[in-house]
């Protein structure tokens, strides 16, 4: 017998919501043993020189609330970092917000902007937080397809769609999942559709530093137009490998940045002390940040070419720690039901892609993720080739 007999009625803010792909996946992996190239996390650790500044802030009494904003030592040091990747100025007193995690700072950005029936675009694959962000706050998510297979932004369509209820698009550049990376001209037209408009743009950009084959990571930082119409997302979890500390920040010009904290206030007040204080001292030396690129690219070629012998199809990843595989030589089963087929039998684990969609069709494809030890990658590759 259960404890609760009695349950009162819930009209379900989310009723189509069930629990993300993520947390599926990762606990099919564990439960099952299999090698997890699922959700996105490195299974190397994060600097032991960073642990130690956390336990040396922790030591030295900085155990209590943090401002508001985020510590000021750590927001000098953001905007510092701004201003030499993107050569942008910005103001640490006003326009950055620590906040818990890039997740956090979306959900955020998204209640403090987005009024009932307020349209906004969203491309697809998306992020699985999105939608329900903007469905919470009685907004309308409009979806666009980025088109293959380069999944890149179709904005003839994009043009058709805007309404004068369009009220925000939602753009991450390195792409989760596909690892498309925005290009000048992209921006350009971005530029071009937003200009005579009041469009607020929200740009994810958590895996900047994440961009393959001397590629640029164009940030919205750059472009003083666009600047100013932007809430930009940002997670140290993905830069220092440590996703578990839930740490990121907002960028945004002082006037959105207002409503921002108005929001943030109640949500969490403020984030992790010592982790910021920790944080702050590490990105005194740009060396910890700058060269990750270079190793998730020698991540990327090592699994691709571990992979090459194999059935899958690829277009390799432009950027982000995900590589995006087509199974349709191996089977015809839908996505979902192969990934937990692959995980439950063949021990590994990844992300099905048509959880990222609205209409849930099959294209055959796995996202996986390469941010792993060399000898993890070379294991999940060896069963991979078997397939
Ligand atoms: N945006 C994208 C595109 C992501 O892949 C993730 C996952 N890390 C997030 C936001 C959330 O980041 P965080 O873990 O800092 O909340
Ligand atoms: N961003 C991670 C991914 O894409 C997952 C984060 C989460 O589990 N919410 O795998």
């Amino acid at each position: 017998m259960t404890m609760h007999q009695m349950q009162i009625p819930i009209f379900s803010k989310l009723p189509k919501t069930g629990t993300t792909i993520f947390a599926t996946m990762s606990q099919l992996a564990a439960q099952h043993q299999a090698i997890n190239l699922s959700q996105g996390y490195p299974d190397f650790d994060c600097s032991p020189a960073l642990i130690e500044l956390v336990y040396k802030y922790m030591k030295d009494g900085h155990n209590q609330y943090a401002p508001l904003a985020g510590v000021p030592a750590l927001r000098e040091q953001i905007a510092s970092k701004v201003n030499r990747a993107y050569d942008c100025a910005v103001n640490p007193e006003t326009d950055i917000t620590v906040t818990s995690g890039a997740t956090q700072a979306i959900y955020t950005a998204i209640t403090s902007m987005i009024r009932e029936n307020d349209e906004v675009i969203v491309f697809e694959p998306s992020y699985d937080s999105y939608t329900p962000s903007i469905l919470l706050n009685n907004g309308r998510p409009i979806y666009i397809r980025l088109e293959g297979p380069d999944f890149h932004i179709p904005w003839k369509a994009v043009k058709k769609v805007m309404t004068a209820r369009t009220r925000m698009i939602i753009i991450n550049t390195p792409h989760n999942p596909t690892g498309s990376v925005l290009s000048a001209e992209d921006m350009e037209e971005l530029h071009h559709i937003v200009k005579d408009n009041n469009i607020l743009l929200l740009f994810d950009e958590v895996y900047e530093h994440m961009v393959f084959d001397k590629g640029e990571h164009l940030s919205v930082l750059k472009y003083p137009a666009l600047r100013d119409r932007s809430l930009v997302m940002y997670s140290f979890g993905k830069t220092f490998h440590n996703t578990g500390w839930k740490l990121g920040y907002c960028i945004a010009p002082a006037y959105l940045m207002k409503e921002f904290r108005k929001v943030h206030q109640y949500l969490i007040y403020c984030v992790n002390t010592p982790l910021q204080y920790a944080l702050a001292a590490h990105l005194e030396d740009p060396s910890h940040y700058e060269g990750i690129a270079d190793m998730y690219q020698q991540k990327r070629d090592l699994f691709l070419e571990l992979i090459q012998k194999s059935r899958f199809k690829f277009v390799p990843t432009q950027g982000t720690y995900f590589q995006v595989l087509d199974y349709s030589a191996i089977s015809t089963e839908k996505d979902i039901e192969f990934a937990k087929e692959l995980t439950i039998k063949s021990k590994v684990a990844s992300i099905p892609l048509s959880p990222f969609y609205s209409k849930k069709d099959n294209q055959h494809l796995l996202r996986f993720c390469f941010a792993k030890k060399d000898e993890t990658l070379e294991r999940a590759a060896q069963i991979l080739c078997k397939l």
